[in-house]
């Protein structure tokens, strides 16, 4: 069977950036298992894999444009320390989840000077280009369960 929407699709995959570093391997790890068509994994990487079959390798550079997005200065801001009441020390590289006026959006601590906190709503890959290397190990119908919960169920998708 090949990649098409509403597909499950289990992949081992390696990400590794511009400079060759990884960023994100399943090597190790259980493989992704996820739905081709509904937005799970980033846009670039669907494309490519539309239409591959189980043994199919795919090696894709993807643009930030069709990644995690270009990056958007005016998502760092500088914010008094004060902003912060949890026990958790400060540091560069932190991550935390803050309330925007409509939705939740993770932030990361990248500068900190006495109490100006400077943080970044920025994916943490947005800007980047991204080198996936990818083996298709199986591809299936998705259940009708699975595409009402947008997630794959089973080995290497959502644990309910
Ligand atoms: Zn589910």
């Amino acid at each position: 069977m090949n990649i098409a929407k509403h597909t499950v699709v289990t992949i081992d995959y390696t990400l590794t950036d511009q400079h060759g570093a990884i960023l994100d391997s399943s090597k190790g790890e259980e493989p992704l298992a996820y739905i081709q068509g509904v937005g799970t994994i980033i846009s670039g990487l669907e494309a490519a894999l539309e239409r591959k079959a189980p043994g199919d390798a795919v090696k894709v550079s993807i643009p930030p444009e069709s990644g995690y997005g270009l990056r958007d200065d005016s998502l760092q801001q500088v914010v008094s320390r004060q902003m912060f009441n949890g026990p958790g020390e400060l540091e560069v590289g932190v991550q935390f989840r803050a309330r925007t006026q409509d939705r939740t959006q993770t932030m990361t601590i990248v500068g900190i000077e006495s109490d100006d906190i400077t943080v970044d709503g920025n994916h943490p890959l947005a800007g980047e280009t991204l080198n996936f290397d990818v083996t298709v190990l199986d591809v299936r119908e998705a259940t009708t369960e699975e595409l009402s919960h947008g997630h794959a169920h089973g080995a290497g998708g959502h644990g309910h």
